[in-house]
Formats: structure tokens, C-alpha cells, sequence
């Protein structure tokens, strides 16, 4: 593989107070599709590339990408997490979005490389990591609607804290009940970057009314939970564990797929179902409603400690993390950080 070294290494953010995707590596990876083909990817210095205004991504938005994360052990060593399913995803993405599949061993080789590159930028305070952002977009310079001929895939990394500033505590959501975020034949299911321009909406209206995030219902009956921003949405109602099944606008997340894997474990009643708000207000309103959290590679885990719907506050749990929540949080972040055993096979070492 090609790889050119920056002549102008850049000063290390404070690792102490980094937030999210504000700083980046001193080097990316590059892969170019033209006339058919997947090129050689290369590792380049990280910096602005180059895009005439009238590439399609700019004006059609075919574009996809995913989000990963690498740590670093207290021992040294450099993991990543479930790596694998992201490119098998994101694969899935491109195909919806009719853009061509990539080989994921040879983007996962070349990732490696690059993470071993940068191995000096993961940092290691419990909570932090190093955030790994494959994006894959139209790089044919026409205006026409139809699916590009050219095609660029890289890959960032970002040292990274905390999702949210105020880091594990609860957070408040609304629940959207105009504005939809993705329908069933729509691009839901795909991690795509329109998604996200069409749900910026109702996350500010959202903030403008002092919540965290939105809570998207489905399209069609402005009824049924599907999922918040950037994360998958679990409730627990008595001894049951709820997330909403995968209906074809939800995000087959890998975090919610790590949830519901644990609980089976450790034999918890988990369902994906269906699931309505009114289901949720019931379950509240009998003192059922007991937690509910959001998972997403961000964030890991995500108390939710009040739904708003319909002018009425539910203040789930007192407004604090419930047992669930944290014996989840505790097990999957023990498990990337290595403090407890990779029972599930969901790590690799970079060696
Ligand atoms: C990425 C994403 C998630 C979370 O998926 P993970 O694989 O757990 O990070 C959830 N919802 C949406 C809309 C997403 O884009």
C-alpha cells in the first residue's frame, strides 16, 4: 500500500477534554473507484481534498458511511470493535444507495495500517477512544440523476470523549410527532447521509424546547417508536426489555445488536417488537415503565430520563439511570476496554 507521511505532524489535542469529532489524526485513507474498479487505497495526510462544484454528492447526496471505534488497554494493546459488522453494513448501505461493494478485507488490512500509524492519538481515560469514520461518496463531476460512474471511499479517525457533554447523565427527548426521519421503502435501514439532513429538524426543535434529541415515530400512523438521532431505543417495561423490531426505517445498529445479545445472556426477557407510544404512556401511567436508554457506537450506552409526548412529561426512573442501563454500559464498555473477558467475540487486536 501507498503511504505518504505528513511532513507537518500536528499538536495532540488535551485528551482530557476532547468532546466529539473535533479533532482528527494526522493521516486518512483514500480509496478511489473509477471505470468500473476499486483502485489501490493509500494512506495520505489528513487535509482538504479537492471537489468541483458540480460533483454529484453535492447535489444528490449519494453517500453513506459508518462509525467504528479502536482502544487502547491498559496493557498497550490496540483493539477494535466488531469492525466487521460495520463494513458488512455498510456494504448494505452502499447497495441501497447504488453504489458499488468494496472488499472488506482489504479496507480492513488498510484501516489497520493506518490505526497503527496514528496508535499515538488513542487515548485512553475510561470513556474515550478513537472514532473511526468510513464515508463513501459520488465523485463524478456531472448534474444528471443517476447513480455515479466514480466514487471515493476514506476513512477519518477522531480522538474522541464523550458523546454528549454532560457525559452518562440521563438525557430528556421529544417526541416528533410531524416531522418523520425515514419510511419503510425509504432509506432508513441504509446509514446514509440524507437521513441525517432530514431529521436535523426535529433535533432542533427539539434542543429549542430544552431537549437532548428528538424521538422519531413511523411515518405512516405517527404511532410506533422506531428510534432517536443517532441511536437504537430500549425500554423496560416490568420484566420485559423492549426495542423496536427492524421494520425497514430503523437502523439495524451494531450497539443494539450487542444489547440484545447480552440480555439473552444473561437471561433477561428481551422482545423487538413493535412498540406505540401509547403502549409506552400506559406502562408509565401503571408505574411499569421502569428504564429506557439509547444504544449507538457514540454515545455506547445513553440513559433516557424523560420522554415528553404529547405535553406530558415522563420522568422515567427519577430522572437516573436505571439497573439495565448501567449493567449494560458496564458490560459492553468492560468488554471494549478489555476489563472483562470477550466473552462474545467482539473484539480483534491490531497487531
Ligand atoms: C449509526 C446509527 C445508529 C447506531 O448504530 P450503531 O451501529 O450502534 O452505532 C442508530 N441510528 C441511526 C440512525 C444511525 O445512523
Amino acid at each position: 500500500m501507498k503511504i505518504t507521511l505528513t511532513t507537518q505532524p500536528k499538536q495532540k489535542p488535551d485528551f482530557s477534554k476532547l468532546g466529539f469529532g473535533k479533532y482528527f489524526t494526522d493521516h486518512m485513507l483514500v480509496m478511489d473507484y473509477e471505470n468500473g474498479a476499486w483502485k489501490e487505497p493509500e494512506i495520505v495526510p489528513y487535509a482538504p481534498f479537492a471537489i468541483a462544484p458540480a460533483t454529484n454528492i453535492l447535489h444528490y447526496a449519494q453517500g453513506i458511511f459508518e462509525g467504528a471505534k479502536a482502544y487502547k488497554t491498559k496493557e498497550g494493546k490496540i483493539t477494535v470493535f466488531r469492525i466487521d459488522d460495520n463494513f458488512t453494513r455498510m456494504n448494505k448501505s452502499a447497495t441501497r444507495l447504488c453504489m458499488p461493494n468494496f472488499d472488506a478485507k482489504v479496507v480492513k488490512d488498510a484501516l489497520f495500517e493506518l490505526i497503527k500509524m496514528e496508535k499515538d492519538w488513542i487515548p485512553t481515560e475510561p470513556g474515550t477512544a478513537l472514532y473511526i469514520r468510513p464515508t463513501l461518496i459520488a465523485n463524478e463531476e456531472v448534474l444528471g440523476v443517476h447513480a455515479s460512474k466514480k466514487y471515493r471511499f476514506f476513512i477519518i479517525l477522531s480522538p474522541v470523549g464523550s458523546y454528549y457533554a454532560h457525559g452518562l447523565q440521563p438525557t430528556k427527548i421529544l417526541v416528533e410527532e410531524q416531522l418523520v426521519r425515514a419510511s419503510i421503502g425509504g432509506t432508513g435501514e441504509a446509514k446514509c447521509m440524507g437521513n441525517y439532513a432530514a431529521s436535523l429538524m426535529g433535533g432542533e426543535i427539539a434542543n429549542s424546547k430544552g431537549f437532548d434529541q428528538a424521538l422519531w415515530l413511523d411515518s405512516s400512523e405517527h404511532k410506533y417508536v422506531e428510534e432517536v438521532g443517532s441511536m437504537n431505543m430500549f425500554f423496560v417495561i416490568g420484566d420485559e426489555v423492549v426495542t423496536p423490531a427492524l421494520v425497514g426505517s430503523i437502523l439495524d445498529g451494531i450497539t443494539r445488536r450487542s444489547c440484545i445479545q447480552v440480555l439473552k445472556k444473561y437471561g433477561y426477557k428481551i422482545s423487538e417488537r413493535r412498540i406505540s407510544m401509547d403502549e409506552i404512556v400506559d406502562a408509565y401511567d401503571k408505574g411499569l415503565l421502569k428504564e429506557s436508554f439509547g444504544s449507538g457506537t457514540a454515545a455506547v450506552i445513553s440513559p433516557v430520563g424523560t420522554i415528553s409526548y404529547k405535553g406530558k412529561d415522563m420522568v422515567i426512573n427519577g430522572g437516573k439511570m436505571g439497573e439495565i442501563t448501567s449493567f449494560l454500559y458496564d458490560k459492553i464498555t468492560g468488554i471494549q476496554s478489555e476489563r472483562y473477558e470477550d466473552e462474545f467475540g467482539w473484539v480483534t487486536e491490531i497487531k
